[in-house]
């Protein structure tokens, strides 16, 4: 299973995403904590990387391409994953279908978390991230001590791109740079649409059977006919 995991920033994706890699064991490859794990470690991308993320602005496509490409091919990518965060940009989006090309495979399904703006600017201003396992929260999904990661107890952070300034700007990089890719999708590639604005358990148990794994099992194919 190849899936593109798409939305603004807010809109669920981490979280979705690490749902989806659980339940369906397959790697989520997102960018943005490559990136941070980078910043941390003091590597020469990380370093690249920072004032851009700092400022909310996207990180050059060329970057961006050659570390989804290594992650790519990396083996327990082999047989599927979920990107969450990539890409971002049309040029990203011709990158990864000649990826996909070269490896011999495509991608199966582009799953679109729909928010309004509204929602997005008031949960990335409520957002807190852990920064040893990458699980975010928020008013939505809180921890179950304040403060600390409900997986290892790590005090929780809030990223700097979170901050009010750079929010604006990443929603605004989104609307312009982003949301043309999702036309893009629609054009050469099943999108699966879901309202993201539902509650978190009940977005999970939707994708669960749109993917064939609940309960329900219902195939995708079946399920593109549901309204999310
Ligand atoms: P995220 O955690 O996905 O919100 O990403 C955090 C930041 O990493 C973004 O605001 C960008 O600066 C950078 N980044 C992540 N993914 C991409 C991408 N596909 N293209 C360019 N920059 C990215």
């Amino acid at each position: 299973m190849r899936l593109i995991l798409f939305g603004a920033p807010g809109s669920g994706k981490g979280t979705q995403g690490t749902f989806i890699s659980e339940t369906f064991g397959i790697p989520r490859l997102s960018p943005g904590d490559i990136l941070r794990d980078n910043r941390r470690r003091g590597t020469a991308l990380g370093k690249n990387a920072e004032g851009y993320m700092d400022r909310g602005e996207l990180v050059p496509d060329s970057l961006i391409i050659d570390l989804i490409r290594d992650r790519l091919q990396e083996p327990d990518a082999a047989n599927g994953f979920i990107l969450d965060g990539f890409p971002r940009t049309i040029p990203q989006a011709e990158a990864l279908d000649n990826l996909m090309a070269e490896l011999g495979s495509e991608i199966d399904w582009v799953i679109y978390l729909r928010v309004s703006e509204e929602s997005l600017l008031e949960r990335l201003g409520g957002r807190w991230t852990c920064p040893t396992c990458h699980q975010v929260y928020s008013p939505a999904v809180p921890p179950r001590a304040e403060g600390v990661c409900d997986n290892d107890g790590t005090s929780l952070v809030q990223r700097d791109d979170d901050r009010p300034e750079a929010v604006q700007v990443r929603i605004t990089v989104y609307n312009e740079e982003t949301a043309p890719v999702l036309d893009f999708y629609r054009q050469h590639h099943n999108v699966v649409e879901v309202n993201g604005e539902r509650p978190v358990e009940e977005i999970r148990e939707y994708l669960t059977s749109l993917l064939g794994g609940g309960s329900k099992g219902a195939p995708l194919g079946a399920a593109l006919r549901q309204t999310a």
